[in-house]
């Protein structure tokens, strides 16, 4: 069965603008504008692989996934 993911937020204090998760991320749920501010544009797609989370090398992005 499909994991149910709630939310996917990103710090934005935290965010260095790195680009890594929106390289990453599998289904492209993640989109930086010309500035490099990251946004989550397409939560509905997210499959909840937690690359984005993992991959994160400030630690300013927390996948929660509903049971
Ligand atoms: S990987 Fe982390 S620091 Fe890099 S752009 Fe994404 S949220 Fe920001
Ligand atoms: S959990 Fe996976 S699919 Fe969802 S935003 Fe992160 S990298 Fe993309």
């Amino acid at each position: 069965m499909p994991v149910k993911v709630c939310a996917v937020t990103i710090d934005q204090a935290v965010c260095k603008q790195c680009g890594i998760c929106v390289a990453f991320c599998p289904k492209d749920v993640l989109v930086a504008d010309k500035e490099g501010q990251v946004e989550v544009a397409y939560l509905e797609e997210c499959s909840g692989c937690l690359m984005c989370e993992l991959l994160c090398p400030e630690l300013a992005i927390n996948v929660d996934i509903a049971e």
